[in-house]
């Protein structure tokens, strides 16, 4: 088992003045808290933390870093919280322990292939801190070198294949290609062992004639360079097994078809170097143009610089030769990790342009604040996807929204159905509001109810694009239907007014040519623009009808009273029968009692009980045992139709005055006739609804001071 002094003395070696105090109190207490756990190995526990700050230190990182892969399992495995972390070691240790803690806690079991990068982007839009990330990476690496101290194969196999699809790559992404291939090679001997096996055997065959081969390259490239005068170091290496398997895989080729498994390097002093001996190395071996690849012109997104090229080597065969100098070469094995370990009071290569913007930031702050490398450490927030969530399904599937996006939006991303259906959902087991703003790691269940429709209240709080479209479309559909019903309407009722049958008109060729000179694409449009308002059906009469004279309907009339019937529900009927509860009470139609007034019931045969003014004919001639005493609640709600009737002078406007009238006061039009007297007197009646008697004195009140009605009373 490794010792703390062996970590804390690699500690010292690449940063001389290191406060280490930490370090000791983070053994000391993981060695407390982990005592009697044993790990499958037979080891004590307490060998996994020092493992994984052992891997930590050879990436030269910062002491909390050190600190925190010892304490990295005490919250998971043993009954210390959050709190006490933070207590003893402060909020940093804390805040990045908290994040190692989430990441672990997350379960992947099952998922598909094709969630894997959601599931890698997820893990690293968890952690605030890069240090989660690469205190994970540690912590998985140790775990995969003890791999086999596991009994289930296909526990084995299982932790293997989350290693390849998952963490390697992180790895990768982040530039940190040793560790990258240490997972995929031991992975690869546990998912794969035969193939693994098969490469084994047949790289140690003829071995010795291989090694010879590589000395002789080796020898050749290195005389080059020195009598060009370039200092060089050159290596030649096996390549990876599992990048092997993945080049046979990929070009179904046999392993004696894949020849370059041997890569050479060159590693020189300086940039202008790297080209000399690119220029030196196409003039001994021809190159394979196609495989010529200048990630120092253009970096590699995690800063990875080096020029690559496939040449056809002495004895026909292809060799892959990378050229790279020595800053680079510590760059390419330690990636991100090499930006921002201790340096020994060197600056920092400002040459990574391309890097993730985070570490130009990073760089940025550290401009600003040079020398203390805790300081810059500090300023290590890693925020790689700023504009992402990722969320699971309850079948643990990952999904990727935008920041600020709602469980609305996830239905709609699953299927648009379930979008339209959605009435709840549940985060992490407990209900939230359909405007709850999701977070990474959240699991969400969406709830339906068959049947429900989209609220075009979502349009407010939905982030994506693809919600709204939908939602949109649904209302715009609805809206077409409404207009439609409402245009069919409203025209079959003016057509009959003038004497004409719209439903024989509507499919004539003349109806054709007035939606053409409307500009209407169909007759359904036409109609739907109508039921919207924007042409009325006497302009359309007046075209197919040329000469008629139509008869002055008023169509904003037409429409409050449309208003009113799709308005109409199921409402209370505001009546307290004496000593009955739910009873079913209807009002009489001969005299339309509305609140306020005196009224009696009337106990009718099956039918429940009628309401009647007092003094209605109706209720003075019924039976007095069957008459029952009946009272208007305290507060009614509702809307109760009234009869008035009027006369006054024509004049024009006028109706569309009265109706705008009784539509300011709150009350609606239910029905209206007219009728020409004599002259240019009109008769006329209609039924409002009002709230109640006071309501209708209001309305009543304002019909009579409009101009030219000589009379207006209630029925
Ligand atoms: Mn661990």
């Amino acid at each position: 088992m490794i010792r703390i002094t062996d970590i804390i003395e690699k500690v010292y070696d690449y940063y001389p003045g290191a406060d280490v105090d930490i370090i000791d109190r983070a053994y000391i207490y993981s060695a407390k808290v982990h005592a009697g756990q044993v790990r499958l190995s037979g080891e004590p526990y307490l060998s996994h933390p020092l493992e994984v700050a052992n891997i930590l230190a050879d990436m030269k990182l910062d002491t909390v870093s050190i600190a925190c892969g010892l304490l990295h399992d005490v919250v998971e495995d043993t009954p210390v919280t959050i709190e006490d972390i933070q207590e003893r070691f402060g909020q940093d240790v804390a805040k990045i322990i908290s994040g190692v803690t989430k990441i672990s806690s997350l379960s992947f079991d099952n998922f598909r292939e094709r969630q894997a990068e959601n599931i890698r982007k997820m893990i690293l839009a968890m952690a605030d801190d890069i240090r989660v990330i690469l205190i994970k990476l540690a912590d998985r690496l140790h775990n995969i070198r003890t791999l086999n101290y596991h009994t289930s194969e296909k526990k084995k196999k299982a932790i293997a294949q989350e290693t390849l699809d998952i963490y390697a790559p992180i790895a990768a992404r982040l530039g940190i290609y040793w560790i990258k291939r240490e997972l995929e090679e031991i992975s690869f001997s546990y998912t794969s062992p035969e193939a693994y096996e098969k490469i084994k055997q047949l790289i140690s065959t003829n071995q010795a004639d291989r090694e010879r081969y590589v000395e002789e390259v080796r020898y050749t490239i290195q005389n080059l360079m020195d009598s060009a005068n370039i200092p060089a170091q050159v290596k030649g290496r096996y390549k990876q097994f599992y990048s092997i398997y993945q080049k046979m895989e990929k070009q179904h080729l046999e392993f004696k078809d894949v020849y370059d498994i041997i890569a050479f390097r060159i590693i020189l002093d300086t940039l202008p170097h790297c080209y000399e001996a690119l220029g030196i190395i196409h003039a001994k071996f021809k190159p394979i143009t196609y495989k010529f690849k200048d990630y120092i012109g253009g970096p590699k997104p995690n800063g990875y610089q080096s020029l690559h090229t496939t040449v056809i080597g002495p004895y026909g065969e292809r060799m892959e030769i990378q050229i790279r100098t020595h800053e680079m070469d510590r760059v390419a094995n330690s990636g991100i990790a090499a930006h921002w370990s201790y340096k020994e009071g060197k600056t920092l290569d400002k040459g990574s342009k391309n890097t993730f913007e985070w570490i130009q930031n990073l760089l940025e702050n550290h401009k600003e604040s040079p020398g203390d490398p805790n300081e810059f450490l500090d300023n290590v927030k890693i925020d790689l996807y700023p504009e992402d969530i990722y969320v699971f399904t309850p079948r643990g599937e990952v999904k990727n929204l935008p920041k600020g996006a709602t469980p609305v939006d996830l239905a709609y991303l699953i299927h648009t159905d379930l979008g339209h259906q959605c009435t709840g959902a549940k985060v992490n087991g407990r209900m939230v509001p359909l405007q709850y703003q999701l977070r990474t790691g959240d699991t969400v269940e969406i709830l339906t109810t068959k049947g429900h429709h989209p609220s075009p209240g979502w349009l407010n709080y939905v982030k994506t694009v693809k919600a709204r479209s939908r939602i949109r479309q649904w209302i715009k559909k609805q809206e077409t239907e409404r207009s439609i019903t409402l245009g069919r309407e409203l025209c079959e009722k003016v057509f009959r007014k003038n004497r004409l049958n719209f439903n024989e008109l509507l499919h004539t060729p003349e109806m054709a040519k007035v939606t053409a000179e409307f500009k209407f694409k169909t007759v359904e449009d036409l109609i739907a623009n109508i039921g919207y308002g924007k042409i009325t059906p006497l302009q359309v009469i007046r075209k197919l009808v040329p000469g008629i004279k139509p008869k002055p309907e008023e169509t904003l009339l037409d429409k409050l009273i449309f208003r009113h019937k799709e308005r109409k529900k199921k409402e209370e009927t505001g009546i307290v029968v004496d000593g009955m509860d739910d009873i079913l009470i209807r009002f009489g139609k001969c005299c339309q009692p509305i609140p306020g007034d005196p009224i009696t019931g009337y106990i009718t045969h099956g039918a429940g009980i009628t309401v009647h003014r007092v003094g209605c004919v109706n209720a003075l001639t019924m039976s007095p045992e069957r008459r029952i005493k009946v009272e208007w609640k305290q507060e009614t709600v509702g809307s109760f139709p009234a009869r008035l009737k009027f006369w006054c002078y024509d004049r024009i406007g006028l109706l569309a005055e009265i109706s705008a009238i009784i539509s300011q006061s709150g009350a609606n039009i239910e029905e209206m006739n007219l009728e020409h007297a004599i002259g240019k007197v009109v008769n006329g009646s209609f039924t409002l609804t009002v709230k109640d008697l006071d309501h209708l004195d209001e309305v009543i009140l304002k019909l009579k001071k409009i101009d030219y009605i000589q009379q207006i009373e209630r029925v």
